[in-house]
């Protein structure tokens, strides 16, 4: 889609394709505009797939041009960060924040600092964080931003220093009313830490400017376990519009971080019994399932120690580790005998072949606390099995909506208790997982959560794009 088809002749004709050829254009032109970005690429191909009978429906959105539209980003900074080692040399990095859609409120997404970071991720990131956050029922866009630094080895100075020379330049670019970064993949605590302090001197102004904030200064409870506690929340859901619940369940979970950490907890809490846990080096499965003992272990191993998930293997000899190598097509996590997955590590995590060998293990459900964990191959897998799949902008919302409630609360300035926030948060799940039920019947795929998903997220922000006028 060139420029000069907004307004050209070329729009005229668009409007004369069938459907499906129009949105079989809109992904050719993402893909000619966004070059070597396959991920955005995915993204766009996984949500704007479901959209095509919602368009027959609303042929006003396609005279808007508004597929073209959602796929292009309000506005892309990227800068650069230098900083200092503790050896002295310089280093120096690259920054991001991608602000795509604002028609529902200030954008809201993580910041991802991780060596894999390029335009491409962080703009399937913020593509995905639009809908997703639509569906939480709150008021917020979608953003998403970070830096190809990587924190691991560093210390807490380095990372420091690093985190003041991001957010020296960011601070212009986010506000409690226009754009309210939060954690993602290696940013936790403490680079929330540091980000606000920096913003703070800067800005010269307290404000709910990041979310995932300590709870002596503006945090809120539960924020940590939100999206952990909120996919385990969906898949209780799905299980439950079947008559089944999680309890006995033997339930596979990738990723040690923050996600897998209280998925497992939750997990735990429900009588189900969660048996995998994985890093970027390998996986452990553990026959005697990961109890509260072993998940305080390896909550000290990954937040205090940094250590990585091998040594619960040493720790805790009936588990087995099994070195994973980076970039190879299958992981022998999706091969172990389970009922229900919880990736929880990073996107495409999940292949065609690990999706078939879930299914050939006996797993009758999959919830996506990662962003974008399963290939679309592995998606198709799914549907075509006919098993329980939630998508992560539904199953992962927990995270985000919480942060939602931490931005009320610092508005409100006060705080709400632990049960307060978790009531909350499940009945935000409970809400995400009706609307996706009943978009998917509505639509004519019942059971289809994808679809469900991406039409009930898809059609919040796009009228309130129509209303808003062509901006
Ligand atoms: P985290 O605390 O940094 O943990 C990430 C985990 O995934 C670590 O165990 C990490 O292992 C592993 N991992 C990362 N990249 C990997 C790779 N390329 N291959 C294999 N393993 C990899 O991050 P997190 O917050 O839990 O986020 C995990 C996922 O959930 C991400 O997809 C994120 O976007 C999504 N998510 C997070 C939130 C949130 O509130 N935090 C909300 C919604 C969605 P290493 O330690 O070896 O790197």
């Amino acid at each position: 889609m060139s420029g000069t088809d907004v307004a050209g002749s070329a729009s005229r004709s668009a409007r004369t394709m069938t459907t499906r050829d129009y949105v079989s254009a809109v992904i050719d032109g993402v893909v000619a505009k966004n070059p070597a970005e396959p991920e955005f690429h995915q993204a766009v191909r996984e949500v704007v797939g479901s959209l095509t009978p919602v368009l027959e429906r609303h042929p006003e959105y396609r005279s808007a041009r508004l597929l073209e539209r959602i796929v292009e980003p309000e506005r892309v900074v990227m800068f650069r960060v230098p900083w200092q080692d503790d050896r002295g040399d310089v280093q120096v990095n690259r920054g991001f924040r991608i602000e795509m859609n604002s028609a529902i409120g200030p954008y809201k997404g993580g910041l991802r600092f991780h060596p894999s970071v390029n335009l491409g991720i962080l703009k399937f990131l913020a593509f995905e964080q639009v809908f997703k956050n639509s569906l939480t029922t709150l008021p917020m866009g979608g953003g998403k931003g970070g830096s190809d630094f990587d924190p691991k080895g560093r210390s807490d100075n380095e990372v420091m220093r690093f985190c003041q020379s991001f957010m020296t330049e960011l601070w212009r670019h986010i506000g409690p009313d226009t754009d309210v970064p939060a954690g993602d993949i290696g940013v936790g605590g403490r680079e929330i830490g540091f980000l606000f302090g920096q913003y703070k001197r800067l800005a010269n102004e307290f404000a709910g400017v990041l979310t995932g904030k300590g709870l002596g200064w503006g945090g809120s409870l539960i924020r940590p376990e939100a999206t952990g506690y909120g996919c385990v929340y969906f898949a209780a859901e799905m299980l439950k519009a079947k008559g089944q619940s999680l309890a006995g369940k033997t339930c596979l979970v990738s990723g040690s971080g923050n996600v897998s950490q209280y998925t497992i907890e939750k997990l735990i809490d429900l009588g189900a019994k969660p048996v995998t846990m994985s890093d970027s080096n390998g996986m452990i499965v553990d026959p005697d399932g990961i109890d509260r003992d072993r998940l305080a272990f390896v909550m000290e191993l990954k937040n205090v120690r940094r250590g990585r998930i091998k040594e619960y293997a040493e720790k805790f000899p009936r588990a087995s580790y099994t070195t994973v190598e980076p970039g190879t097509d299958s992981n022998p996590l999706w091969s172990v005998k389970a009922d229900c997955a919880f990736p929880s590590a990073t996107q495409n995590e999940i292949s065609g072949r690990d999706a078939a060998n879930l299914v050939k293990s006996g797993v009758t459900l999959v919830a996506e606390g990662a962003n974008m964990p399963s290939t679309l191959d592995a998606i198709k897998t799914y549907l075509d099995a006919g098993i329980l799949y939630g998508p992560a902008k539904a199953a992962n919302a927990g995270g985000v909506a919480t942060s939602g409630l931490e931005m009320s609360q610092n508005s409100m300035r006060l705080s709400w208790t632990r049960a307060e926030v978790d009531e909350r948060l499940h009945n935000i799940m409970v809400a995400i997982h009706q609307n996706c039920f009943e978009t998917a019947e509505r639509y004519g795929t019942p059971g289809n959560y994808l679809n469900g998903a991406n039409i009930g997220g898809f059609l919040k922000v796009a009228n309130a794009m129509m209303d808003q006028g062509l901006v």
